[in-house]
């Protein structure tokens, strides 16, 4: 169903699981955020602070209370890493990290075989990095300008080139500069997080020739720094594209929602 207004969306996501309530044991929402995960704040389960018309401060989970089923929230990210690490490209692989590049850049990483929570969530597409020095463009993040995602989204991309990109030839000068700018984001997680592997998802990487362009860029600013074999030797089955396409972070979402209900089970048993 289209995302429209919260309370129309919402509405129609929580009748489709009120009509088949008798097969509901409990439900996994992997939402865009930024969102409030604290389960002891008085906002738990809200979006906080998103540009998206209408949506900040939508309470998502409070939608479902009435179904009476346990409700696991996580981040659309972080629900893409799960199911990518269950079933995808991440699996067994930890720590672990899954990133989109489309509309925004965010990521989220599995470590110890969980979500990485913190003071919210990682919010891996606002680092700051240097800029370009021949690149005029300002950015487009409303809150930073010229962060990772402001540099180098999708809709970044659509005001610096004037098109968006799916519209640019693979020889075009766009995708020399937004492969340096995603190795830099790369840099940032290789050496802070130590993941085994990272998946770059998201309508921006299915430009499939910015994955080789990105690993020399990331090898080539590394410099030898970080001893690993997988940097040193296997850079192209380190940073590859997600196995389960588009539909990582719904697969993720029934993993969010298997663990909920593993945890009602285990409070239930004496
Ligand atoms: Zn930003």
């Amino acid at each position: 169903m289209p995302t429209t207004t919260p309370a129309e969306t919402l509405g129609r996501a929580a009748d489709f699981f009120r009509t088949h309530a008798e097969r509901v044991a409990a439900i996994g929402i992997a939402s865009f955020g930024p969102i409030d995960l604290d389960e002891r704040s008085p906002t738990f389960g809200w979006v906080t602070t998103t540009p998206k018309p209408g949506w900040a401060r939508a309470n998502v989970v409070g939608a479902f209370r009435a179904l009476s089923v346990p409700v696991a929230f996580d981040t659309d990210v972080n629900g893409a890493a799960l199911g990518e690490h269950r079933w995808g490209a991440g699996h067994g692989v930890d720590p672990f990290v899954y990133v989109t590049v489309g509309t925004g850049i965010g990521g989220g990483a599995i470590v110890n075989g969980r979500p990485l929570h913190g003071l919210v969530h990682p919010e891996m597409g606002h680092l700051a990095i240097p800029r370009d020095p021949a690149d005029p463009f300002a950015g487009a993040c409303p809150y930073h300008g010229d962060c990772l995602e402001g540099l180098a989204s999708g809709p970044a991309m659509q005001q610096r080139w004037g098109m968006p990109p799916e519209g640019l030839p693979a020889n075009h000068a766009a995708w020399v500069l937004e492969a340096h700018y995603l190795a830099l984001g790369l840099v940032t997680w290789v050496c802070t997080l130590s993941p085994r592997r990272i998946l770059l998802g998201g309508g921006v990487m299915r430009q499939e020739w910015l994955f080789e362009m990105i690993r020399e860029d990331l090898g080539r600013l590394l410099n030898g720094y970080v001893r690993a074999k997988e940097l040193m030797e296997n850079l192209n089955q380190y940073v590859i594209p997600p196995k389960l396409g588009n539909r990582s972070g719904i697969v993720g979402a029934l993993v969010l929602a298997e663990q909920a209900y593993q945890k009602q089970q285990d409070l239930a048993s004496p």
